[in-house]
């Protein structure tokens, strides 16, 4: 079956397929095994032929945006990676913003800025993918995604179209219906407001070194590693706990924000497991309170 499934995908317009393929260049971690088919699509006709024929074929597939809020098992993934990167198309009208789903909401942030559209400033230093955002409901200094998402154009598992209006979309605290049901996000329409550039720049600057001074970005990480709990901020917990600086291998609660786990060099999924036990054992034990894992574990481990 496999050599068939090979045939019909390399028939497949706009598609770049790369196997046993190291998918830990495509994350923020830097951690994860290869995929036995990284598929790159370069349209959404692609993308959609591509879901089809995974579906037909019985295939399982991951749908890959920045790999920002993942953490990719040692032992790879058996199936499909999809990665969406390619997929960045945007149409800008009046206060409108139209995005296909792979762009990076840095970019898109930076084009609402020179359109002199405020409401993406929130967005401009969360290093994920525009179809990522909406999966997670990403947010950050007070805005959410759902502040600013009109609609989504959507493909379920079988390669149909849907559109769902933001009410669908059951956006919540790091939650959409993404989460709940196979559907891939392939554009999303933004409702953004008239705003001033000097002063979308200003916020956006304001926010990003707010950011920089903050959280270790000088290290590969997947961000938050924890879930903010009712009434907690999962970092302060940690710090109290006196986590700080634990380390299992190359992974290590970070110095400077103990709500990240960051990668020092050769850190292993195998590695960032283990040390998310241990503190969420240490915290439960010292606190009385569970901590809830933010990113999303793909493969095998
Ligand atoms: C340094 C750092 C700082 C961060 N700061 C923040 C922050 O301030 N606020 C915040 O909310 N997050 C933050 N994050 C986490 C992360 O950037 C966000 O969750 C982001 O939205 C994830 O997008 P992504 O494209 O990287 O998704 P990925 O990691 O690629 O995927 C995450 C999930 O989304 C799904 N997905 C991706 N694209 C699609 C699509 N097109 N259709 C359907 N499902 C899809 C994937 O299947 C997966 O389940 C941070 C991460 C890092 C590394």
């Amino acid at each position: 079956m496999i050599e068939k499934l090979k045939d019909t995908l390399a028939g497949i317009k706009e598609l770049e397929l790369k196997y046993d393929h190291q998918i830990k260049e495509y994350t923020s971690f830097k951690i994860g095994g290869k995929a036995d088919i990284f598929a790159i699509p370069m349209s959404v006709s692609a993308l959609e032929s591509l879901v089809k024929t995974l579906g037909d074929f019985q295939v399982p597939f991951f749908v890959l945006g920045k790999g920002s809020n993942i953490i990719v098992g040692d032992k790879g993934y058996r199936g499909v990676i999809i990665y969406t990167g390619e997929l960045k198309k945007v149409i800008i009208k009046d206060n409108i913003i139209k995005a296909e789903a792979g762009i990076s909401l840095a970019s898109l942030a930076n084009k609402a800025l020179e359109t002199g559209l405020s409401g993406l400033e929130f967005a401009s230093g969360i290093p994920g993918s525009l179809g990522g955002a909406l999966y997670m409901n990403a947010g950050a200094y007070g805005g959410e995604m759902q502040d600013v998402v009109k609609e989504a154009s959507l493909l379920d598992y079988s390669g149909r179209r849907l559109v769902l209006k933001k009410e669908e979309l059951d956006l919540a605290y790091r939650h959409s219906i993404l989460q709940e049901k196979p559907l891939i996000a392939v554009e999303i329409t933004l409702e953004l407001k008239a705003g001033k550039a000097e002063e979308i720049r200003e916020k956006m600057k304001d926010l990003n070194q707010r950011r920089k001074e903050k959280q270790p970005l000088e290290w590969p990480s997947a961000g938050s590693i924890f879930k903010r709990s009712p009434g907690y901020y999962a970092g302060p917990l940690i710090e109290e706990a006196g986590l700080k600086g634990l380390r299992v291998g190359d992974a290590q609660i970070s110095e400077k924000h103990a709500g990240f786990i960051i990668n020092l060099g050769n850190a292993t999924a195998a590695d960032v497991r283990e040390l998310i036990e241990k503190v969420q054992e240490i915290v439960y034990r010292k606190k009385g309170v569970k901590l809830e894992v933010e990113p999303r574990f793909i493969g095998d481990f």
